[in-house]
């Protein structure tokens, strides 16, 4: 197979505006002709229904919950980026390009990365124009904070609700598609794989949760943005519905994983308070723009925090980086806080936590100003842990948030498959080894409000489609294997449950393929995940029946899927020997600790293919060439 990414020539900032001009363009009579389905309706997948019908498509949208708006998107706290320098503090197109492909530890390819500073500002526009409620300054102007990785504040935001604000403007829009006929929504459906016929995708099964019905939905083009897979790690901050199952099947079926180890840990979450726990929860990294973090200087000090004074105090993030302070990207303030604690600095019963603290935010502004900027942060902190953050410290600990790696798209955002187009977290495009705060959001919204309306447009119009309905052979074999894989999990009766095994998944990957890895641990962790994958397939139990509302057939099917993905994780660290971004292997650090890359041996994208079942999947190689950003070590010191 050879990558190709499409990548249009030219100068960086006028290769969209070509693209542009060159893709071809479907006139408008002839887009209701085509049909395209929709996969997930999140910040990327919600925009996309939306401007697809409004152009004129049909529209097939898909996703798990029970109203498209309860996407995990709605859980996004802190904000968007976008390079519109209304603060005046010198941010620019180039700047937030720049950044982002630093922040990502010179992994991403720079040509969609710029194209996503460019859009950036007419998100901001558009999602003004929807009635978005972002915070304003006294002005009236659109208020900025700053996220990591930035010295300029370039964060739009409304509260610590940003991304539930973004989603009801993409779900007014989709539902105005809904009720105008142009967007068939099928809620409660879960896609179990994709249909490809002669090279193309043209469809996707489904099985329909409430009834358990499998379903076939055709269509001349597939756009998959079904978001992130953390919860391989079983414990993370993404929503408990959050999957691979989607991406992999169609990793499956031709469409190249890239980067799957690259995986975000962030900073501040509530840390792990017992085995029982089945979620972390985020606190957002604005926090970070007020709060200081730090660890008592002497290891094993347990002294509670008030009663340590300033002079025994390590603000290690701010000593260490002095111009980033506590605003360094995610990867470094996580691997710090690891430090400390390994060093017996962490707080908290378990040693595993650092403090964030306010009282000198509060001291300067007053809490009544804290309590405006973050008050809902804080309350849900005092929520789960019983603590007043306005009185004492939060504590706060790195866990599992985001996942850099997805499915291989080129420059369309189109992946190995043919008319299968990948977008927001559930593709690897723009954001390296390690995404920046507040950048997500930016993503999936430039890919569905502002990318795929016109590269999808472009592969419908220069493509020719056999006629294809769902009674074809291909749609039949696939239904057949999506049934009988379901009644075999049904069948096993074994004795352990699905949460049983997706934890002991979760425990290897966090231990060997988590914040630090190393490679004897990674050869471990990849027998491990063997055995535990034959297991399950020999002892899991799946109570219930397939034709009903079952959520422990749902969860069984999402589990089996991430004790395969979870080894291709593992297989990807192990191949990539060197340290990047949120992949940091323990052997290839500077004297500082800092992820040491190897740009002559690793400077490229690793999209795997799959084989086969028992084969062992192909690695192909994107170089990664950097023309306008010069490669080096990053520092935020
Ligand atoms: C707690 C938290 C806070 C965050 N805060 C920010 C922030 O402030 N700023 C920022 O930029 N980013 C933030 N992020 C990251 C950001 O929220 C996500 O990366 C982004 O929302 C992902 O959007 P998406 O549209 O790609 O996917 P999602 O919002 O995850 O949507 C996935 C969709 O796919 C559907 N789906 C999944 N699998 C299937 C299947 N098999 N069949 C059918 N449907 C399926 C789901 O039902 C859903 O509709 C945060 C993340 C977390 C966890």
């Amino acid at each position: 197979m050879q990558l190709d990414a499409k990548i249009p020539g030219g100068p960086i900032a006028e290769k969209w505006d070509r693209h542009l001009f060159e893709l071809k363009l479907v006139n408008p009579a002839n887009k209701r002709k085509y049909d395209v389905i929709v996969v997930g309706t999140g910040l990327a997948g919600g925009s996309a229904s939306a401007t697809l019908a409004e152009l004129g498509y049909n529209v097939k949208s898909f996703c798990i919950h029970d109203s498209p708006r309860r996407a995990h998107s709605i859980a996004a706290q802190g904000g968007i980026n976008a390079a519109k320098n209304y603060p005046n503090d010198g941010d620019s197109i180039w700047r937030l390009f720049y950044d982002t492909v630093k922040g990502g530890d010179f992994r991403a390819r720079e040509a969609n990365v710029y194209r996503l500073a460019q859009i950036s500002n007419d998100i901001i526009d558009h999602c003004v124009a929807q009635g978005i409620p972002f915070a304003r300054d006294y002005g009236g102007l659109l208020a900025n904070r700053s996220f990591g990785g930035a010295q300029v504040s370039r964060t739009f935001y409304a509260r610590g609700q940003t991304g539930q604000q973004l989603l009801l403007g993409a779900y007014s829009a989709l539902s105005r598609q809904i009720s105008d006929g142009n967007v068939q929504m099928f809620a409660r459906r879960e896609m179990l794989d994709l249909v490809v016929i002669k090279g193309q995708a043209r469809g996707i099964v489904v099985r329909n949760l409430i009834n358990g019905q499998i379903e076939r939905h055709d269509a001349h083009a597939v756009v998959l943005c079904t978001g992130g897979y953390g919860n391989v790690f079983f414990l993370s901050t993404n929503a408990m519905a959050s999957n691979v199952t989607a991406a992999f099947r169609a990793y499956k079926k031709g469409a190249c994983f890239a980067n799957p180890c690259f995986t975000q840990i962030h900073p501040t979450c509530v840390p792990v308070h017992g085995t029982y726990q089945s979620k972390l929860t985020l606190m957002s990294e604005s926090l970070r723009n007020d709060g200081r973090v730090w660890v008592p200087k002497d290891p094993g000090d347990k002294r509670p925090s008030r009663q340590i004074v300033e002079a025994e105090r390590d603000y290690f993030l701010e000593e260490k980086y002095p111009s980033f302070g506590n605003l360094v990207p995610r990867d470094v303030a996580s691997r710090n806080a690891k430090e400390q604690c390994d060093m017996g600095k962490g707080v908290g019963e378990t040693g595993l936590a650092v403090y964030l603290d306010f009282a000198d935010a509060i001291k300067r502004d007053s809490k009544a100003v804290i309590e405006k900027k973050y008050g809902n942060l804080f309350q849900m902190y005092e929520k789960i842990t019983g603590e007043d953050p306005y009185e004492t410290p939060m504590r706060i600990y790195p866990a599992v948030h985001y996942t850099m790696g997805g499915l291989w798209v080129d420059y369309n955002l189109m992946s190995t498959i043919d008319g299968l187009f990948v977008m927001g977290e559930a593709n690897f495009s723009d954001h390296g080894a390690n995404r920046l705060g507040a950048s997500a959001l930016m993503q999936g919204l430039a890919d569905g409000y502002f990318i795929i309306p016109y590269t999808v447009g472009g592969y419908l119009a220069g493509t020719e489609f056999a006629d294809v309905t769902p009674d074809h052979e291909a749609f039949k074999e696939t239904e057949n294997d999506a049934q009988s894989r379901l009644t075999r999990l049904l069948a096993i009766n074994g004795k352990r449950t699905v949460d049983d095994f997706h934890k002991e998944l979760g425990l290897i990957m966090w231990d060997y393929c988590g914040m630090a890895r190393n490679n004897e641990g990674l050869e471990k962790a990849r027998k491990l995940i063997q055995q535990l994958r034959a297991e399950f397939w020999e002892n899991v139990t799946v109570p219930g029946t397939g034709q009903d509302f079952n959520q422990s057939l749902e969860r069984a099917g999402r589990v089996a899927d991430y004790l395969e993905f979870g080894e291709l994780m593992v297989l990807d660290a192990l191949a990539r020997q060197e340290s990047c971004g949120g992949h940091f292997n323990e052997a290839y650090q500077t004297k500082g600790h800092e992820a040491r890359r190897d740009d002559e041996n690793f400077c490229y994208a690793a999209a795997w293919e799959y084989t086969g079942k028992e084969a062992e999947p192909q690695v192909h190689k994107e170089p990664l060439i950097f023309e306008n950003v010069e490669l080096s070590q990053r520092s935020y010191k």
